[in-house]
């Protein structure tokens, strides 16, 4: 049975179990060696999460960069499902980050629900915007929305979502397992291997392989990891190095020093592209298709 062993120790540590009952799904892993949960369809009730998080009275952040062709191509449609699915009922505020604000499609928002608009200096190399958001949100971290926000989820924008995606997904720290890899065995995972990288990982360290398109948390752990992400990635530039998968290896070095309180199963961020697998019971967030050659050149 996949039951966490400590699952009552999780309980305490995090307020946003929304109910948990890992023993719900036998067939997929529920929890991680050091306790936190993997949270896979039907091992939390959305309710009781919702009802937790109402109490609370939370503000909850949703950070997304539109920079070049990403913005007419992909954020419209992520703002209107993130409307329709994010965290439905709360108090939300969406920062958009782009090189273009009067470019920002005028997004019809619900009650409680804020979209602010932050200018950010376009990179030229694709890899350059995506590493750059690192520096960007540990700043707005520190500043207006470390502020205004209790929790912060920070996503890529070239997706869309497609189910409830909520409450139960919040906690001190989480990470998103990456749908191409959850499955893979340990030494096959795309984990930076050139030791001189600041992102660097020996055979057999690494817990999972995590996507960089979806990670959150509180503002401290936040600025914690976008801290250490920016610095890796500055230090690796001074030495002409860039990581395998840029700011996701660093990303992914943080979270194999400091573990996640908490896992999102492939179900929260999932690819289309794979086809439909038994346990992938309902996908929060869909990639879109990668239109590289459009968006990139
Ligand atoms: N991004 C952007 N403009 C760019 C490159 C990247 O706005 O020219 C942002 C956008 O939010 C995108 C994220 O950075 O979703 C990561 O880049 P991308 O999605 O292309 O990386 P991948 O998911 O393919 O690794
Ligand atoms: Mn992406």
């Amino acid at each position: 049975m996949g039951v966490c062993p400590s699952a009552t120790m999780s309980l305490l540590r995090d307020n946003f179990t929304g109910a948990l009952r890992p023993w719900a799904r036998p067939e997929v892993l529920t929890c991680t060696p050091w306790g936190a949960p993997i949270i896979w369809d039907g091992t939390f009730d959305p309710d009781v999460a919702k009802q937790e998080a109402t109490q609370q009275n939370l503000t909850i952040g949703l950070t997304v960069f539109a920079v070049g062709r990403y913005l007419e191509k992909y954020l419209e449609r992520f703002l209107e499902t993130a409307e329709q699915h994010f965290m439905a009922g709360q108090s939300v505020v969406y920062y958009v980050f782009t090189e273009r604000p009067g470019a920002v499609p005028r997004v019809a928002l619900g009650p409680g629900r804020r979209l602010r608009v932050e200018l950010v200096v376009r990179e030229r190399r694709w890899q350059d915007v995506s590493m750059a958001r690192m520096r960007t949100l540990h700043a707005a971290l520190g500043g207006r929305l470390g502020r205004e926000a209790h929790f912060v989820f920070c996503m890529d924008v070239d997706q869309h979502f497609s189910s409830t995606f909520g409450p139960e997904a919040l906690a001190e720290s989480v990470a998103q397992l990456h749908s191409w890899h959850y499955h893979w065995p340990r030494w096959l995972l795309p984990f930076e291997r050139d030791a001189h990288s600041a992102a660097a990982m020996a055979r057999g360290e690494g817990d999972f392989y995590y996507h960089a398109a979806v990670f959150g948390g509180s503002v401290a752990a936040l600025r914690d990891l976008t801290a250490h992400c920016a610095r890796g990635l500055a230090w690796d530039r001074a030495r002409g190095l860039e990581a395998r998968w840029h700011d996701e290896s660093h990303l992914n070095k943080f979270f194999w020093l400091h573990k996640p309180a908490k896992v999102l199963s492939p179900e929260f961020c999932w690819s289309p592209d794979l086809g439909r697998r038994a346990e992938i019971r309902r996908p929060r967030l869909l990639w879109a298709p990668k239109e590289y050659r459009l968006l990139r050149d």
